[in-house]
């Protein structure tokens, strides 16, 4: 196996043109590594990305773009402003501090774990990825890049520059929310990102609830979303969208926890998720009690 390190991105896309299938990324090397070392990936040629500094930088001016290689670290200081704290603190719970300190957000968005902490955060944020070839540049939306269980739509030849994130409107509040054996160094046995925005009124006028480790990839509950739009934020609508979500999920039973146990923890984390959004929202508690 040849190892290539890069300077440049110019280098890097012309590597990945020559090598194509052959050619495995390598950002902050925490899943590829582990990947190696199992067998589970045999590339011929390792390009090490990691020296781009223009792929490291946070522009949270107008739309926020975040470069490929950003660490978790680097989010999770709260650069991305209080706009998108959901993807700050899903940053703060990948692994423990040395894993954030050398892990990427993109390396964890082309990995597609079925688990992977930043991916509901990114869809409630309806995350828009750039991918450069050294032919081409197309953004496709995060919902329609991940395809399934370590599965993507990545062209060989692509590099994932960045991702872009809407700036949120007025009254908008948004969070995440994992539960782990061991909270801060543990892959999340269910995670759940949300973003609510609210009229003056307190009526929820958009609605986002994205899921991990509940199926073979993270995904949004349209149905939990329908629920909760267009009303105020009560205790019948907060148990229909929490019915909502426990019908579109399929989470499998593993060694960090068995589906039964997924399922009866969801509600209580979507009660949990609403409040906050409303209290970050500045709409106070779901039952108009804040
Ligand atoms: C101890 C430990 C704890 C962990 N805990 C968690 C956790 O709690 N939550 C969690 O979500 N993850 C966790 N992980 C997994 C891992 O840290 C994350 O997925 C991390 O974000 C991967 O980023 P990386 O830069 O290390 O990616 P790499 O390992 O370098 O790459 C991962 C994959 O993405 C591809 N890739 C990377 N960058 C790009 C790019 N710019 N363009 C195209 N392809 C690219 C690589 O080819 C590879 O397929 C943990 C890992 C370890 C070792």
């Amino acid at each position: 196996m040849e190892v290539r390190a890069v300077g440049s991105l110019d280098d890097a896309l012309e590597v990945l043109s020559r090598y194509g299938d052959g050619c495995q990324v390598l950002a902050g090397g925490t899943d590829v590594m582990i990947q190696l070392a199992r067998g589970e990936i045999a590339p011929a040629v390792l390009l090490h990305v990691e020296k781009l500094a223009e792929l490291r930088t946070v522009d949270a001016n107008g739309a926020t773009r975040i470069g490929a290689l950003a660490t978790h670290r680097d989010l999770a200081r709260g650069r991305l402003g209080d706009g998108f704290r959901a993807v700050a603190e899903a940053a703060a719970t990948v692994g423990g501090l040395q894993t954030q300190m050398v892990g990427t957000i993109g390396g964890n968005v082309c990995n597609a774990s079925p688990a992977a902490d930043t991916l509901p955060a990114l869809l409630v944020h309806d995350a828009r990825l750039t991918l450069r070839s050294s032919a081409t540049s197309r953004t496709v939306p995060l919902d329609e890049f991940i395809l399934g269980r370590r599965s993507t739509g990545r062209g060989p030849d692509e590099l994932l520059t960045a991702i872009t994130l809407a700036p949120p409107g007025e009254r908008t509040g948004d969070v995440y929310l994992k539960v782990g054996r061991r909270s801060a160094m543990e892959v999340a046995i269910v995670g759940l990102a949300m973003r609510l925005s609210f009229d003056p009124d307190g009526t929820v006028n958009d609605a986002r609830i994205a899921l991990a480790s509940v199926g073979p990839r993270p995904l949004r509950s349209a149905g939990a979303e329908t629920a909760l739009l267009g009303g105020r934020l009560e205790p019948e609508s907060i148990e229909a969208a929490a019915e909502a979500v426990l019908g579109e999920v399929n989470p499998l039973d593993d060694l960090r926890g068995s589906a039964d146990y997924r399922r009866r923890v969801i509600p209580g984390l979507l009660r949990r998720a609403t409040e906050m959004c409303a209290q970050r929202a500045g709409t106070g508690s779901p039952d108009g009690e804040g």
